[in-house]
């Protein structure tokens, strides 16, 4: 029988030991032990009911095109409790001088692919629509060394599309600042356009040419939704997927505290208890895989701990309706660093997803943190309130001075992993040195994609990189091959 530990049960490690469970089911001859230092599984996936309503504390939902968290989610049955955003009342603003500016329509990340919302839309001054026009004759990029994604946007652009858009999109997304992170690790779609086309605008309307095309020669399928998420939110996919695992291999409230390579396994010291196994796969955010690997292999550690992380806050607020009627249609708003404000986004939760307010009930939710603000972490939740109360007040209006019926604020520390300029380097120097550990595999945000689906991705990855080494996974599996040696 062969043995593997999992460290970390957030959505990464889950998927990991559900791929196992499967080949566990299907008799084959091996058995995991998952170790989550908190008393609950699920990382940042927790959802709570308020007053009628649903509130997400970490995320609210994923990318539908990236498919293998709904691939998972159709495996644990929840095939039918999908839902998708409400893609009819799509609309974001961005908060210029106080006010809520929509994005025009046709703009695909910060690249404008309509000409006429662009050129009558508020949002930008006359010079960066020239830039936009002259955007278009573009040259090809010489050279494919990583550069900032503020550094590639202020390129093409300006630097008022940094501030306006590139910035804030990447708050939401990273809690990222654009004049960090890496083009080649974030945006690698573009990086490739610029240098085979040059111009992104040409780039992304032959790809969306390409696309209609496509979809013209095939029979009529509708559009699929933006996002999607769980009727009962995300912390359904927890519940199902530890429903679906051997419940005495699943020890919460054991942290880990290091692994050891020895006699051909590794063992596992959680508190005052060591086990040996023939694997691990450590699921834990990159800086929790730093420490536990120090005695492990040194050089590893380090470029792990390199990895940064930065914190965020997100507050959920319940209105009653007169709030509701006041607040404009849309998914939400983005706030430039520009603005002067604390807060980097806020959803309208109430309309963007079905079955998370009832009619009577507006539902807020605010981002605070990032990269350039930790310290909202030392705030209490009564400042955090003030804060946003305050900028709610400011940006949406009048109504907002109204008490909330409730509200709920959540703190994650370190749990948004920042991929700053030579990402994918360090990468490859993290593949080189475990490579040299036999029975190691990594898993989380902090390598390959940070959202959910590419969590599920890369756990289910570990586990079949695993299986592998150990002969117990066949070329013909259709997931969890691994992709990449990590
Ligand atoms: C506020 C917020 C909003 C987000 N919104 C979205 C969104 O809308 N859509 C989207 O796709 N993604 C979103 N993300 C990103 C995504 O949710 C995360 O990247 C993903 O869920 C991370 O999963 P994980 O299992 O890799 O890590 P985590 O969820 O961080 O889980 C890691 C687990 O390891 C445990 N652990 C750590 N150290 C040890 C140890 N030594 N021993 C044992 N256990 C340990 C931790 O307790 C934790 O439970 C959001 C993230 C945050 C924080």
């Amino acid at each position: 029988m062969k043995r593997i530990a999992i460290i970390g049960g957030g959505i990464s490690g889950l998927s990991a030991a559900y791929t196992i469970e499967q080949k566990r089911q299907s008799g084959t001859p091996v058995e995991y032990v998952l170790f989550e230092s908190s008393p609950r599984l699920g990382g940042v996936l927790v959802t709570d009911r308020v007053d009628g309503c649903l509130v997400e504390a970490g995320p609210d939902s994923f990318l539908t095109e990236k498919t293998w968290a709904a691939d998972l989610c159709g495996k644990i049955g929840l095939g039918d409790q999908l839902i998708g955003s409400n893609d009819s009342e799509r609309k974001t603003y961005i908060v210029v001088n106080g006010k809520l500016v929509v994005m025009p329509d046709g703009l695909m990340f910060m690249v404008p692919t309509k000409i006429m919302p662009t050129v009558f839309s508020p949002l930008f001054s006359v010079r960066t629509k020239l830039r936009m026009a002259a955007e278009w004759f573009h040259p090809p990029r010489k050279g494919s060394e990583d550069e900032t994604v503020a550094q590639m946007v202020e390129r093409h652009y300006g630097s008022e599309m940094v501030d306006l858009l590139a910035d804030p999109l990447l708050s939401g997304v990273y809690g990222g600042e654009a004049s960090e992170l890496s083009v080649r690790a974030v945006l690698p779609r573009f990086a490739d356009m610029e240098s085979k086309h040059g111009s992104l605008g040409r780039a992304m309307l032959g790809l969306r040419k390409e696309a209609r095309r496509k979809m013209g020669a095939t029979t009529k399928v509708p559009a699929r939704p933006l996002f999607s998420s769980l009727k009962d939110g995300m912390q359904q996919m927890v519940t199902a997927l530890a429903a679906r695992l051997d419940g005495r291999a699943l020890k919460t409230s054991a942290p880990v505290q290091s692994v050891i390579r020895q006699d051909n396994g590794w063992t596992v010291c959680a508190g005052y208890k060591t086990d040996h196994f023939d694997a691990v796969i450590i699921a834990t955010p990159a800086h929790a895989a730093s420490d536990v690997l120090q005695s492990a292999d040194e050089n590893l550690s380090r470029d792990l701990g390199e990895i940064k992380y930065s914190s965020s806050v997100t507050v959920t607020l319940g209105y009653d309706e007169k709030v509701r009627r006041s607040i404009p249609p849309g998914f939400g708003f983005l706030v430039p660093r520009s603005a002067g404000h604390r807060m980097l986004a806020a959803t309208f939760v109430h309309n963007k997803f079905p079955h998370r307010a009832p009619e009577n009930r507006a539902l807020v939710r605010c981002f605070l943190g990032g990269a350039r603000d930790e310290q909202i972490l030392e705030s209490s939740e009564k400042e955090i309130l003030g804060i946003v109360r305050a900028e709610l007040r400011q940006i949406v209006g009048i109504a907002f001075d109204a008490e909330p019926l409730f509200a709920s604020v959540y703190k994650w520390k370190s749990a948004m992993a920042q991929y700053s300029v030579g990402h994918l380097e360090r990468l490859q120097r993290i593949e080189s040195l475990s490579r040299k550990l036999p029975g190691l595999a990594l898993a989380g945000n902090g390598y390959y994609g940070i959202g959910v689906p590419d969590c599920v991705r890369s756990g289910a990855e570990a586990a079949g990189k695993i299986l592998t080494e150990m002969a117990m996974w066949s070329a013909a599996e259709p997931s969890g091959k691994p992709s990449s040696s990590l």
